[in-house]
This record gives structure tokens, C-alpha cells and sequence, in this order.
């Protein structure tokens, strides 16, 4: 039976004319608006680790919520507080030394803060003339305009230019042409250890000590976008553990509140330390209750079993994708880390584009929904909490309809 799709949606045309219409989710199934099911392999972009219709979480939010929902950065509340110092917690000897977390709303939004402190540190420490920012190519950090500029991606950013003056970029995992082009006319530079959206490449460890190297040589703010990437999503609690990146500034957001917005840029203690009251300010961002869930989830994803399972999962997955590369002519390669992981489909780029939206078409038709990463790879991002054998079903669905 095909889905049933809705249309003539009261949406701006930036989204798709006809979407399925998901009315409730119970573990890693959603159902529609018509009492369809379907086995989620996508999690809302990455978000929904711990799966749907979560007792826990709603406990905790509506708990929360009956004592204060909202009261701005005007005043402490303690959920804030204590998610800032487990944050904080969590990232020591992992990822990196933080003193203070500024939250805000989303990853575009986390990734803001990242810039511009980046550029009020090169700014307050050296002066004027060291604010160029360098991304990667294919990498994708959010749709504000900051962001954007940060996203060399003609497809996201043409319509919208000019963009932010002096935002670079340079080939990833190209450690020759960094090094060729980093100065100290640099702030920043922001990069992704999976390239969630922009294809599913990883991070070498080469590039990422080359990274380490000229960032630290030349007093540059490493910058690591675990937006996707973070929280348990790769099999490790932090991406930049797989490949040895020692980012001087880390954003989170998509899984950070179980599905509730807020995001969270990791502040060092020589940028915290050149701030002043009111350099930067969010209404919204560390609320009590989107931080009171947030902090209720990153107790449950690290705990150390819960991150053991998902690495198994993540190895069951590969296995199973590298059996799709081998018996498929149409799949070229596969990529990614652990729970975030796809396969990329031959041909050029209009074709391939087309055939991946047929794929999930098809996979949707019979009761999986996936992901796309780029135009031309299926990204496959489960609930982080998905069974062997759930995974297994969908994963078969996938090859069905590849052959
Ligand atoms: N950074 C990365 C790595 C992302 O994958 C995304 C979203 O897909 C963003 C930033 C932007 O996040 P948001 O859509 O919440 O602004």
C-alpha cells in the first residue's frame, strides 16, 4: 500500500508539496494520519535518540513545566545550571576543557555563537584584521546567515548572497591546502567529523592533527560542529574522539533535548575569559524545561552500557551496509560512523539524485522511512535506542528494494 501523503500545505514552497502527516510514535515506530506504521530509520534529522512517546522525558518536561516554563537569561534557573555543568562534565578529557556553555535554540543558532566568538576572541586578543573563518567544503552548518556563509554550498547559499565578507573554505581532508591557507588573518575555523549533510565523509586523523597543529600555531579557535555528530550518534559520545580533533569550542543541538529545541556552544576559558555582559544573549536559549529534559538525556546516553549498545548497533550496521556494497552494482560506497551512516548511489549528480528519491519512495511505500545526505547518498540515522532486529528489518527493506 502507497503512503498517504498530504498536500496543498499552508508552508512556504522551501519544503516539499506533499508530505505524510505523522501523527504519534511509540519506540522507533511513527504512525500516520491514516494508522499507518512505519519503522523510523531517520529520527526527525538525527534528533529523536531515544525513540517516541518517551514516559521519562514527558515526566521530566511536564514536571518542569508546571513549575516554570520560562523566565529568560535575566535569571539563573537551576535546570540550566546544572545541564552547563554536566555539559561541561561530559566533554572534560573527551573532547576538551570548558568553563561555560552558552545555549541557544538550534544548531544554525549554536553555530552562530561559535563564529562570533571566534571573531570577538581574534578581535579583543590581536586587534582588527584577523577575522576570516574557514569551513570545508561540502559542509553544512545551518541556514542563518552566518551559518550559510560558513556553508560553501552554492545550493544553499546562491539566492541569498552576498554573504558574510571574509568566510573561506578549503578542500576537507585536504591537510596541504590548510595549511597553505591558514594564517593568523584567521579568527576560526569550523569543521565536521562526519559530514552529516554534505555526504557521510569522515574526518582523516591526518587532516584532524593538521587541524590541531596550525589552529593551535596560530592562536586559531578550532571550531567542532557535533551538531549531528554528537551525543552518542557516531557509537562514542563525541565524534572528534574517533579521529583525535582537540576543538577549542564544540556545538550540540539535534538529540541535546530529546527532541525539544536547544543547543549548546561550549565555551573555553580564554574566550570566556575576554567576554563582557552583553556581547551575545538569547531569549529563548537555556530554558528550564528544554534543559531540565536535556540533562535527563545526556545521563541516559552516556552512560557507559547504553554507549556500548549503540557501538554494537553501529558495527551491525556496517556489516550489513558493506554486504549492500558488495551485491549491488548501483551502490558505490558506503560511509559514516556508527548510528549515522549511508550508502552513496552511482551515477551523475541529476541521476543519482533522482534515483535516491526513488529509493525512498519505495522504502516509505513499504513502511521505512530514511534519509538523504547530499543528493546522491541514503543516510541512515536511527533513534539511537533501535533493536538488532528492527534495525535488521529495515536494513532488508533497503536491499529489497536496491535490487
Ligand atoms: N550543523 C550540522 C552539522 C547540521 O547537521 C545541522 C542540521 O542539519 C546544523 C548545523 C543546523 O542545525 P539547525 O537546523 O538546527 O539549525
Amino acid at each position: 500500500m502507497d503512503a498517504r501523503l498530504v498536500s496543498n500545505l499552508p508552508f512556504p514552497r522551501n519544503y516539499a508539496s506533499e508530505l505524510l502527516q505523522i501523527e504519534r510514535g511509540r519506540g522507533v515506530v511513527l504512525r500516520d494520519a491514516s494508522g499507518r506504521t512505519y519503522l523510523d530509520l531517520g529520527a526527525g534529522i538525527a534528533v529523536n535518540a531515544l525513540g517516541y512517546g518517551r514516559r521519562d522525558l514527558a515526566r521530566v518536561a511536564a514536571r518542569q513545566m508546571r513549575r516554570l516554563i520560562h523566565i529568560s537569561n535575566l535569571y539563573a534557573n537551576a535546570p540550566a545550571i546544572e545541564l552547563a555543568e554536566l555539559l561541561i562534565d561530559v566533554t572534560r578529557d573527551r573532547v576538551g576543557s570548558f568553563t561555560a556553555v552558552q545555549f541557544g535554540n538550534s544548531g544554525a543558532e549554536a553555530n552562530e555563537a561559535a563564529l562570533k566568538y571566534a571573531r570577538l576572541y581574534a578581535h579583543r586578543t590581536r586587534g582588527p584584521g584577523h577575522h576570516k573563518i574557514l569551513s570545508m567544503s561540502n559542509a553544512f552548518h545551518g541556514r542563518t546567515m552566518g551559518a550559510l556563509s560558513a556553508t560553501p554550498n552554492k545550493k544553499y547559499s546562491e539566492p541569498f548572497e552576498p554573504l558574510v565578507p571574509d568566510m573561506l573554505s578549503s578542500e576537507y581532508n585536504n591537510p596541504d591546502q590548510l595549511e597553505a591557507m591558514l594564517s593568523d588573518a584567521y579568527a576560526g575555523v569550523i569543521v565536521e567529523v562526519v559530514q552529516g549533510e554534505g555526504g557521510l565523509k569522515i574526518m582523516s586523523e591526518g587532516f584532524a592533527a593538521k587541524l590541531n597543529e596550525l589552529c593551535r600555531m596560530h592562536d586559531i579557535l578550532l571550531i567542532a560542529d557535533e551538531v549531528q555528530t554528537g551525543l552518542g550518534r557516531t557509537g562514542r559520545l563525541f565524534g572528534c574522539e574517533h579521529v583525535g580533533l582537540e576543538p577549542d569550542i564544540v556545538t550540540f543541538s539535534k538529540p541535546l533535548a530529546g527532541g525539544l529545541p536547544l543547543s549548546a556552544t561550549m565555551v573555553p576559558e580564554k574566550v570566556n575569559s575576554v567576554l563582557n555582559a552583553g556581547d551575545h544573549g538569547t531569549t529563548f536559549g537555556g530554558g528550564p524545561v528544554t534543559t531540565a529534559v536535556a540533562a535527563h538525556v545526556i545521563r541516559t546516553i552516556a552512560d557507559p552500557e547504553f554507549l556500548a549498545r549503540v557501538a554494537a548497533r553501529g558495527r551491525e550496521l556496517t556489516a550489513m551496509l558493506d554486504e549492500i556494497v558488495a551485491s549491488s552494482p548501483e551502490v558505490v560506497e558506503r560511509r559514516g560512523l556508527g548510528m549515522l551512516q549511508g550508502l552513496v548511489i552511482a551515477g551523475d549528480d541529476a541521476a543519482a539524485a533522482a534515483r535516491v528519491a526513488g529509493i525512498m519512495d519505495a522504502c516509505r511505500d513499504r513502511g521505512v522511512l530514511l534519509l538523504r545526505s547530499s543528493s546522491n547518498v541514503i543516510r541512515i540515522a536511527p533513534p539511537l535506542v533501535i533493536g538488532g532486529r528492527d534495525l535488521a528489518r529495515g536494513i532488508e527493506t533497503l536491499r529489497t528494494v536496491l535490487q
